[in-house]
């Protein structure tokens, strides 16, 4: 499966990936989203602040 990462310091802490897949996607304490998984089964959003690599 697609390997997935965020780059934290593009992520704009909008809540979108967090709120569409909680299962992939939780905050840090600084407020800023990181993975919860290494791997994804594709994702049906598209950050608006480009911080998620998909590849
Ligand atoms: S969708 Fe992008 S900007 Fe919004 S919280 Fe997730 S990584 Fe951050």
């Amino acid at each position: 499966m697609p390997k997935v990462k965020v780059n934290k310091d593009a992520c704009g802490s909008c809540g979108l990936c967090v709120g569409s897949r909680p299962d992939v996607f939780e905050f840090d304490a600084e407020g800023k989203a990181q993975t919860v998984v290494e791997e994804v089964d594709g994702l049906d959003f598209e950050c608006p602040f480009g911080a998620i690599e998909v590849e």
